[in-house]
């Protein structure tokens, strides 16, 4: 596949015109302009010649086995070109044609009919419909429509946006950009970003696969598929549609806050992905990957002509995890020995107005040669004695082993000095907190690349137990699970709950009390009600026998009175357990990802606070851990003010038993412990409160 795509010996254009202005004239100009050795044959039943090709009369014309062939016909007559072409054992086909799904309707129809083809086909592969094309610069290869050819590099880009390649492209040839490939992949009929990961981890020229996505395909495949690349090769996605919240009916509150971005970005964190927000991002941390070795650490040296963007600098390296570190006393002795009196030789090292770019050069190595500074930030600001182009000149002469970056402060003077910078290898920013940024996508490439691969631990759980419950479910048509039923599913999977009994009468509260142990906690009971607390029906610390009573009759009087419509079991009385920390563990189903984890502190708050961390299900103990600490409340659980920690095994083991349960009963739609109780370590964690819902089973509407 690679090589019919990347390395044709043949390519045809199918509906190529003679009339410049067309996209199938542009498709085959650009075959014909940028030096690709292969043969090309237009396709036109005027036959002929075109732009100096000699032109097939049809499909049929087609030598057999053709590597690559550019469809540029209008929509309706795609189909069937398709399966001539792949009669004539044709291997790839790029579709640049446009009016298939993006155009709903008949459109719609017409992409169903192209996928039937590449079924019945499967030997053939697609790129497209409605993409702008494929361009492989190492062979001269542009089977785009494009307006130009990007500049030669390493970089691979694949883009779901047609208009973002244009874009990007024309920006590219500016900002001194190279690209090995640059891919449209439109509509995703046939090939998806799942095999751009695959094809460009295969290219020697790819040293970074940079991509452009609205959504992907297939998440459980692109994330066994991203695991593997990452691995090889650094990956960076950005991905569109944060604030598309992904509205879904959701009766929890692990449902309500699961949006459909935060399945990505903890798919992306799971599988290695670093995810740029903004196309600026996505270059400024594919340019430093392709052309500096990764940091070793976090300790950064910053050299700067001016305090204010070494302040700006700091601050946005801190920000994001990055440390300013003292630099050795050899360091700041060797700076002292050649700078001037005013000059700062600690870090940031402030060389202040007068430096020459030799002095710029001779701070660089003398920088670097802490042991310290991991990485290195050049600031320069222009001034009227520094030339921004002789800076870059001298510190790209500066050899280093250890990532350094240019910030050339402003646009307009530096333009040339960051070009000179870039043809060097060396990324050159315009604002200091570009660096920072970049500098940290490439730690945290660095971590994912030191961890082991992460294995899922999964909880053996008593599933014949679940399926049991599951199944007299589905005779009844429900979908929700009592409290009862949902506890006995947590118990199944080992987590702890804490004990209670069902009473009908205040006597058998009162006898329930009694079994238990005061203090207890008493519950409305009534499958009608979801939310216990926001119609008064949960009463906790009942410490003597008259008070069960009393809040029983108060309870179930009270709740009938505002809810007449609602049936009352009766109440559950529970044992109350003290001293935990309340958190939320959940799992929700993402239709792209599957089953999606959720943890949270804050009980009745999480909604507002909004303080929760996701991953994808199932997972392995270390992740369950890091999805816990990564919560902004963690210090909450880790003790503050003389308080003990929290029970940290307890709680991962109750993640885990969650995602077990999920992934062996895919038909569980949510699951939410709210709350978990969490004792001081040691002391374990208790469920209090559970809640499980089912998927529509097949047939139901
Ligand atoms: P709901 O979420 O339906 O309103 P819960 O059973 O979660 O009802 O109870 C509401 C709150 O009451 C819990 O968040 C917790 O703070 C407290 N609570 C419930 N059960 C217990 C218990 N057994 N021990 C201690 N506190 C409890
Ligand atoms: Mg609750």
């Amino acid at each position: 596949m690679y090589e019919a795509f990347f390395r044709p010996q043949q390519v045809a254009v199918v509906g190529a015109s003679s009339q410049p202005g067309k996209v199938s004239y542009d498709v085959l100009h650009n075959l014909l302009s940028h030096g690709f050795q292969g043969r090309v044959i237009p396709v036109n039943p005027k036959a002929g010649e075109i732009l100096g090709a000699p032109v097939a009369a049809s499909i049929a014309d087609l030598p057999m086995g053709l590597d690559l062939a550019v469809v540029a016909l209008r929509a309706g007559l795609v189909p069937q070109a398709l399966r001539e072409l792949a009669e004539r054992g044709t291997k790839a086909v790029v579709v640049v044609s446009a009016g298939f799904k993006e155009v709903g309707g008949a459109g719609r129809e017409l992409e169903r009919e192209l996928k039937e083809v590449l079924r019945a086909n499967p030997a053939m592969r697609l790129i497209g419909p409605n993409c702008v094309g494929i361009i492989d610069t190492f062979v001269g290869l542009n089977a785009s429509f494009a307006g130009a050819m990007p500049r030669p590099g390493n970089l691979g880009f694949f883009s779901q946006s047609g208009a973002m390649c244009l874009a990007i492209l024309d920006w590219s040839l500016d900002n001194n950009i190279g690209f090995s490939k640059f891919v449209s992949l439109g509509n995703k009929a046939g090939l998806t970003e799942v095999e751009m990961l695959e094809l460009m981890a295969l290219d020697p020229q790819t040293k970074v696969i940079l991509g452009y996505l609205e959504a992907v395909e297939d998440g459980r495949r692109f994330m066994e598929v991203a695991r593997r690349v990452t691995r090889v090769k650094p990956v960076v996605l950005f991905k569109s549609g944060v604030s598309g919240s992904g509205a879904r009916a959701a009766s929890s509150h692990t449902g309500a806050l699961a949006g459909a971005d935060v399945a990505y970005e903890a798919a992306f964190r799971q599988c290695g992905v670093q995810r740029a927000h903004s196309v600026r991002e996505l270059f400024n941390l594919a340019v430093a990957l392709a052309n500096q070795p990764l940091p070793l650490g976090r300790g950064l040296g910053i050299l700067t002509n001016s305090g204010g963007p070494g302040i700006i600098c700091a601050d946005a390296a801190e920000a994001q995890g990055l440390h300013l570190v003292a630099l050795r006393p050899e360091t700041a002795l060797e700076l002292r020995s050649f700078l001037p009196g005013i000059a700062s030789v600690y870090n940031p090292v402030d060389t202040t107005g007068g430096a020459t770019a030799q002095t710029y050069r001779r701070c660089l190595a003398t920088l670097l040669s802490d042991d310290n500074v991991s990485a290195g930030v050049v600031i320069a600001t222009p001034t009227a004695a520094l030339k921004p182009l002789d800076v870059a000149r001298e510190i790209c002469a500066v050899p280093a082993e250890k990532p350094v970056f240019a910030v050339l402060m402003g646009h307009h003077s530096v333009q040339q000095a960051r070009d000179y910078c870039l043809a060097h290898n060396l990324p050159a920013y315009e604002f200091p907190e570009e660096a920072a940024q970049a500098l940290a996508g490439m730690l945290n490439y660095r971590q994912w690349l030191e961890a082991p691969p992460a294995r899922p631990d999964l909880v053996p759980g008593d599933r014949q137990a679940v399926q049991k419950i599951i199944a007299s479910l589905r005779r009844q048509g429900r979908r929700q699970l009592s409290e009862l039923e949902a506890r006995a599913c947590l118990v199944a999977y080992g987590v702890p709950v804490a004990r209670s009994l069902a009473a009908a009468t205040s006597e058998e509260a009162v006898a329930a009390a009694r079994e238990l142990g005061l203090p207890v906690v008493m519950k409305i009971d009534s499958p009608g009600i979801i939310h216990k607390s926001d119609v008064g029906g949960v009463r906790v610390n009942l410490a003597s026998e008259a008070a069960v009573a009393e809040a029983f009759l108060d309870m179930t009087t009270r709740i009938q009175r505002q809810h007449p419509e609602t049936w009352l079991r009766g109440v559950l009385v529970q044992e109350m357990v003290a001293g935990g920390r309340e958190t939320i563990v959940g799992v929700s189903r993402d239709p792209q990802f599957g089953h999606l984890l959720m943890f949270g502190l804050g009980g009745i708050y999480v909604e507002v606070l909004g303080d929760v961390s996701f991953r994808v299900a199932p997972l392995a103990r270390d992740e369950a851990l890091e999805m816990v600490r990564s919560v902004r409340s963690f210090p909450l659980l880790r003790g503050v003010r003389g308080e003990p920690p929290a029970d940290l095994t307890a709680l991962t083991q109750a993640l885990l038993a969650l995602g077990s349960l999920a992934h062996d009963f895919p038909e569980v739609a949510e699951a939410e412990i709210n709350p978990l109780l969490v004792l001081p370590r040691g002391q374990g964690a208790v469920a209090v409160d559970g809640r499980i819902t089912l998927a529509p089973a097949k047939g139901d509407t």
